[in-house]
């Protein structure tokens, strides 16, 4: 008999963060799970549609736009009714590379004699990664109530397998095609929804079937759901692996890890003594849209910050406020942006230099490009590596691309770049990003929400001498 598994490394983040992913199968729910979290923290929403209250000393609050988007702050008890307020925003976003449903998704495939579903490839996905996998479907479905006709969105997760993308056989593949591992995304990339071929009526944009999974999960007849945006997710769910359980493995680490840090940091900050003494205000900013290039009403280049500065400087200072309130307080706030970060990958190495070599489980991510790919620049670097100084939280791992290689982005340089709010880019390592399953070290979740909260401790002393 082989001996049992040794325990897990103890980590206080782990489980939370496992149960927030396995919640959150598209942005919709990902944006209520962090309410979820906001609410029992003693949050309270505020209705974005409806002019803001009075944003009164230790006060919670967040708003949502969309139901994708998500803006928390929690005012300092420190904060004063007659001065620009500092923001510390850290910010992540809550979408991922997935398939999504086409507005008619009813596929059959006559010849096979098999039902399919018409999806559209979201964001940079590996989507070989997607092949052979049990998928299920989730997202929001308008639902009309038949005795009042009156339309609400509901949240739907059907999370049983209900659908897949067989690979085809090695023996139907010639040797170059193997090689070449090439699919097409139009034609290759259809999941396979079963063999029941359902009668459509013309006109039908839906599978019955697919509709009657979905009506089944939000228990309403399915002829009253009008309307659809749906994603497919791996059932398949997330968890410690590894041979000492130091690694985890799960869809959506990017970049849900960052989205459940910084709502956990920010709990973390207001339930402790330093958000007494906070004259300035926590927040976390989620952003949609971030894996196609954050241009909407949801994404980081969109208004939404803008309104968000705004809003929370016209609340807070409420006693004489200057006519440049907005631009006074951009200009005194602080983002830390959060997204995933490379570590080296052992099979190929040769994808790092050593200097700029981020390890699993070797701390969080310090990520600089001179070409602005990332926002972090010689002052919001310096106070970034200040705040893990006085934090006792040792030395950041630095990131920057080899030469000869291509860089990604994220949504520091965008949030900067239209609000002129000071930012920096900071990750957590990773493996396989943008996979069906994706990797990281276990022992960097901690190390991430405690970054968050020390960010929004920083009352940043040293801040006005660097300008
Ligand atoms: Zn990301």
């Amino acid at each position: 008999m082989h001996p049992p598994p040794p325990p897990l490394s103890p980590s206080l983040h782990v489980p939370p963060l496992l149960s927030f992913l396995s919640s959150s199968p598209s942005p919709y729910h990902a944006v209520a799970s962090c309410a979820a979290l906001l609410d029992a923290a003693g949050f309270r929403e505020l209705p974005e549609h409806a002019p803001f209250p009075p944003l009164l000393p230790a006060g919670l609050y967040y708003f949502t736009r969309d139901r994708t988007s998500l803006f928390a702050f929690a005012v300092g008890g420190a904060a004063v009714p007659s001065a620009p307020p500092s923001l510390r925003i850290a910010a992540a976003h809550s979408d991922s590379p997935n398939l999504r449903v086409k507005p008619a998704s009813k596929l059959a495939h006559k010849l096979a004699g098999v039902e399919q579903l018409a999806v559209e490839p979201y964001g940079g996905g590996l989507w070989h990664t997607w092949f052979d996998r049990d998928l299920s479907v989730a997202g929001l479905a308008y639902v009309r109530d038949a005795e009042t006709g009156e339309v609400t969105g509901r949240l739907v997760d059907v999370r049983e397998p209900v659908c897949s993308i067989p690979s085809l056989a090695i023996h139907l593949q010639t040797a170059e095609e193997r090689k070449a591992f090439e699919y097409n995304k139009e034609t290759h990339l259809v999941p396979v929804l079963g063999t029941d071929v359902a009668k459509t009526a013309e006109g039908d944009l839906h599978s019955p079937k697919l509709l009657e999974l979905l009506a089944a999960s939000l228990g309403v007849p399915a002829e009253s759901i009008s309307d659809l945006d749906l994603g497919l997710y791996d059932v398949c769910p997330p968890r410690a692996t590894g041979a000492s359980g130091s690694l985890l493995a799960s869809a959506r680490l990017d970049n849900l890890f960052s989205c459940y840090t910084s709502v956990a940091g920010l709990i973390n900050h207001v339930k402790s003594d330093a958000f007494g003494k906070d004259e300035g205000v926590a927040c976390v900013a989620l952003f949609d849209h971030e894996e196609v290039g954050s241009v909407s009403t949801v994404g980081a280049g969109g208004t939404l910050i803008k309104d968000a500065i705004a809003r929370v400087s016209r609340g807070v200072c409420r006693a004489s406020p200057p006519p440049d309130l907005a631009e006074l307080t951009a200009l005194r706030s602080f983002v830390l942006s959060l997204d995933m970060a490379h570590a080296v990958h052992p099979n190929y190495a040769d994808k790092h230099n050593k200097e700029h070599a981020p390890k699993l489980n070797g701390g969080m991510v310090l990520k600089t490009n001179r070409n602005q790919r990332y926002a972090s620049s010689a002052q919001s670097s310096f106070i970034m590596r200040d705040i893990c100084r006085r934090a006792g939280l040792g030395r950041m791992q630095e990131f920057a691309v080899r030469n000869d290689c291509g860089c990604g982005s994220t949504i520091g340089p965008v949030i900067s770049a239209n609000t002129g709010v000071r930012a920096v880019d900071v990750g957590a390592p990773m493996l396989a990003m943008h996979s069906v399953r994706e990797v990281m070290g276990a022992e960097d979740v901690d190390r991430g929400v405690a970054l968050c909260e020390a960010f929004f401790r920083y009352f940043g002393e040293s801040d006005a001498s660097l300008r």
